[in-house]
């Protein structure tokens, strides 16, 4: 009985032993495929690691003409904002139809960045001319770009009226604390253009023939200025060259993720030299664009 009952155990033993050797190989041969397929995996995201460059267009007639000139397109969307996911020159571009003005511009960014990891945003389009040495047709590209919305009236009373010549710029990024209280919030805040950006765009200046390109200072707010006297005054306080309805949200949106960022905006319309509106200015500044976007690519480090 004793003999039985150490023989079982010694077997007991022996199958737990050959058990756990099993299991050992399972692991083993499990661990194996597991780590066969991760590092395939992470090779096609290395493969893929390239990350595309972001144009950005409000109407159809500012995104659609650089979308058909990808290649490799496939559409998606998210809300109302459309993504043209393609490449030029084999590189991965995106074009972003974005729809008008800060708010629709500001949220396509985020869900671009968040989706589609840019290495650098282009934001383009059309805008009025607050600079009366540019026309119809001239391009300005955004060595600054700057919201001309954000502001803080003056102090007045009942019955003292409205002056906006008073109003004072109001930088919302200085802290996060009350704008409205803190004086060192009354400062105008400007975005930096990407210097590799402004490089690639100043590398084909002269591929453009239909007016002249210059860097300048791009102004966003969701209002079309038609006073005269309160575009000169923009033009003076904040040195605008023009002003546009989206740039200046893409660019805080990029600054938020630390993502390069140009505004290149063609004027389509100058009040302050009569120039009247021209929808065609939207394809020539596309066209424009994408040679930005071709130099861009060719001056980034190839793996
Ligand atoms: N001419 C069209 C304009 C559409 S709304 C219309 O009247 O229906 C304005 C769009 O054009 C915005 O995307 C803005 O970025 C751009 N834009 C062009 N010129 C502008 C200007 N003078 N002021 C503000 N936005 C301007």
């Amino acid at each position: 009985m004793e003999a039985t009952f150490y023989n079982t155990k010694k077997k007991r033993k022996r199958s737990l032993k050959s058990l756990a050797i099993l299991a050992f190989i399972t692991l083993l041969l499990f661990s194996l495929v597991v780590g066969c397929s991760s590092s395939s995996q992470s090779k096609t995201v290395q493969e893929n690691s390239q990350r595309p460059i972001l144009v950005q267009g409000p109407m159809p007639i500012e995104a659609e003409k650089f979308a058909q000139r990808l290649e490799n397109v496939k559409k998606e969307k998210s809300g109302t904002f459309e993504f043209y996911i393609g490449t030029v020159d084999n590189y991965p571009v995106i074009v972003a139809k974005t729809g008008k003005g800060m708010e629709n511009t500001a949220a396509a960014t985020a869900v671009a960045i968040e989706r589609y990891n840019p290495i650098a945003i282009i934001n383009q389009g059309t805008s009025g001319g607050h600079d009366p040495n540019l026309h119809v047709f001239d391009i300005v590209i955004g060595k600054r770009t700057v919201n001309l919305g954000s502001l803080k009236t003056a102090d007045r009373d009942e019955n003292q009226g409205i002056d906006p010549t008073d109003w004072k710029p109001m930088d919302l990024m200085a802290s996060e604390g009350s704008a409205g209280e803190d004086p060192n919030a009354e400062k105008i805040r400007y975005y930096q253009g990407d210097k590799d950006l402004l490089a690639a765009a100043n590398a084909v200046k002269d591929k453009y023939t239909k007016g002249k390109v210059v860097e300048g200072t791009i102004g966003s707010a969701d209002v079309w200025n038609n006073e005269v006297d309160r575009i000169k005054w923009f033009h003076t306080k904040y040195g605008t060259s023009v002003e546009e309805m989206e740039g200046a949200s893409a660019a805080q949106i990029a600054k938020a993720y630390d993502v390069a960022f140009l505004g290149i905006r063609i004027l389509s319309n100058n009040k302050v030299n009569g120039g009247e509106y021209n929808p065609n200015t939207a394809a020539a500044n596309q066209d424009y664009v994408y040679e930005v976007v071709r130099k861009y690519i060719s001056m980034l480090p190839s793996e």
